[in-house]
């Protein structure tokens, strides 16, 4: 169905972003002192929605006030502005979709009702408070689904780096390495830099070692802060 929407189209633009999905158990401390997490950065994401935009927007009017107030006080004391954020709209829509991430642990098929039916009762039913895993505590592994994935045609199915190319992506060659990770490690992580990253910037030598370390070339130049890799792998 796609494909026939897409017939005949030119590939103008291009760009990549990793959507903060965790909910509302996920979000971090918004404040410390002379400073607040606003929007993206703090999880401010209705999952259900697939928004965040008007949060982000209002949650940068709270914070605005909350520092102003501080600032007339001689303070850094941000702290009030994680009250007037859980009281806004933004508190209280996020704890109604505050559950809708985990059922999906169990499946689409399964997964899928309870989440229409926590979206229809506001949360209330299934209520309480939805266990989940965390993404760093899952071991790597090296699956098959990259098998199945059909390569480029350049017409409807695009190449990393000529993707890269289009993106407006204005790092220079000269500018410093903004991406410090340990290079040499093990295969599994190499591959899931490799496969995860949608720019292309984790390079597997041809030549490495089927099994065991890897020294990952980082073309840190095509990074388009997607923000990924942070999220999946960053601890
Ligand atoms: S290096 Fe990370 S942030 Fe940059 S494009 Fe790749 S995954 Fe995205």
């Amino acid at each position: 169905m796609v494909r026939e929407i897409l017939e005949g189209g030119e590939r103008v633009s291009w760009g990549a972003k990793a959507i903060p999905a965790g909910g509302y158990w996920a979000m971090p401390k918004l404040t410390m002192p002379g400073a607040v997490l606003v929007g993206d950065g703090a999880g401010m994401v209705n999952l259900a929605a697939l928004k965040g935009v008007h949060y982000a927007i209002k949650a940068g009017a709270l914070a605005a006030e909350s520092i102003y107030a501080a600032l007339k006080r001689d303070s850094v004391d941000f702290s009030s502005y994680e009250d007037t954020v859980e009281e806004s709209v933004i508190g209280t829509d996020l704890y109604e979709q505050r559950n809708t991430r985990q059922p999906f642990q169990m499946g689409l098929l399964r997964g899928g009702p309870l989440v229409n039916l926590m979206i229809a009762t506001k949360g209330r039913f299934p209520g309480g408070r939805w266990k989940i895993h965390r993404n760093d505590a899952k071991p790597m592994f090296i699956g098959k689904t990259k098998n199945g994935y059909p390569k480029p045609d350049g017409k409807y199915i695009f190449d990393k780096l000529s993707s890269v190319f289009i993106s407006g992506n204005a790092t220079r060659d000269d500018a410093p390495n903004h991406i410090r990770v340990q290079t040499n490690v093990p295969r599994e992580l190499a591959e899931t830099w490799a496969w995860m990253c949608p720019a292309g910037v984790y390079e597997i030598p041809e030549d490495a070692p089927e099994h065991g370390d890897v020294d990952v070339i980082v073309n840190y130049t095509n990074c388009v802060q997607c923000g990924a890799i942070t999220a999946k792998v960053g601890a």
